[in-house]
């Protein structure tokens, strides 16, 4: 094996996740990040291995490698809907600047290029679910704006890349997705939950909780795109679990879970809040044969787990 593969956001929650299983698979993993919604913790475990190397990059700027490349991974952008109210500007350039740069350089290198996309870019959508042949209903100059227009910019641009220059690409829309290396406070719904229950809170249900979600387990996401990536699939393939819920469900889910008995309090549902979300994977499941195994439950628990080992750190 003598694969080299660069991983942008790769010490964030999913560039961790991606770092770790190219290593396993015998690849040489170069990991860039800036660091502002990234963390070192993510990936010091790495640091000893030779075939890791971690270079600290905007990569809105200018990025420079030496040597073959035959994989990109393009997960740079924060990615929680407070991280891109906290950072909006930078939330557009590394969608639309930094995707150029890492798009460049797939070009230069001849190197496959995958993008993280989102279910952002189908809005608050108006069928469920949503199929990757549905357009969206997105509100561009609203607060989340910033981040689902960055990512419909990324696809043009990816599949501009594809037509106008033959860059070999992927783009995966990757819905919800919870696991171990969540940061405890970047405001989305599962470790706010989990942490207000440590804390000896009650729970902060947006709107009246019955908007909806369908959570995938990190590892099943992650064996998703593996797949996507040795695959020849070019148009965008959904990424996600299916199951869906309220999220007042999943707030009580989570109390039972956690054997607590602390209540739902109801807060204002932000601006432009989808009122339901839930991936069509007939596309994965036909093309990559790629279904999520892991159950809600059993999701949970080890997410839990690793939110209390942290506290104990
Ligand atoms: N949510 C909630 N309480 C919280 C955080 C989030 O009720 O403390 C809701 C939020 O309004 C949304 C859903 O949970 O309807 C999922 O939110 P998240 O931020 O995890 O991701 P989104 O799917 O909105 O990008």
């Amino acid at each position: 094996m003598d694969k080299r593969i660069l991983i942008t956001g790769g010490a964030g929650f999913l560039g961790s996740h991606l770092c770790e299983l190219f290593l396993e698979k015998g690849y040489e993993v170069i990991c860039i990040d800036n660091l502002i919604t990234g963390n070192l913790n993510n990936i010091s475990h790495l640091f000893g291995q030779e075939r890791f190397k971690f270079i600290k990059h905007d990569v809105t700027n200018f990025i420079y490698v030496e040597g073959k490349l035959d994989y990109i991974l393009h997960f740079a952008s924060p990615a929680s809907p407070i991280d891109y109210l906290n950072f909006p500007i930078q939330t557009l350039k590394v969608g639309s600047l930094g995707t150029h740069k890492a798009l460049g350089l797939a070009k230069e290198k001849n190197a496959t290029f995958l993008l993280a996309s989102t279910s952002e870019i189908y809005g608050d959508p108006l069928v469920n679910p949503q199929s990757e042949e549905y357009w969206g209903n997105v509100n561009p100059v609203g607060p989340r704006g910033v981040y689902d227009e960055a990512k419909r910019f990324a696809e043009a641009m990816t599949m501009a890349y594809h037509r106008y220059h033959g860059v070999d690409t992927r783009i995966v829309r990757i819905f919800n997705t919870y696991g171990p290396r969540m940061r405890p406070f970047d405001g989305r719904v599962v470790p706010t939950f989990i942490n207000q229950v440590l804390d000896g809170e009650d729970l902060t249900v947006f709107g009246d909780g019955l908007q909806t979600r369908s959570f995938c387990y990190v590892k099943d996401l992650i064996e998703g795109i593996y797949s996507l990536l040795l695959s020849k699939e070019i148009n965008p393939v959904n990424i996600g679990n299916p199951e869906e819920r309220t999220v007042i469900d999943f707030a009580r889910l989570i109390l039972e879970l956690m054997n607590s008995d602390r209540k739902v309090i109801f807060k204002p549902l932000p601006v432009d809040d989808p009122k339901v979300r839930r991936p069509d994977i007939t596309r994965a499941r036909e093309i990559l044969g790629w279904n999520p195994a892991i159950g809600i439950e059993e999701g949970l628990m080890a997410t839990i787990e690793y939110f209390r080992r942290m506290r104990e750190k």
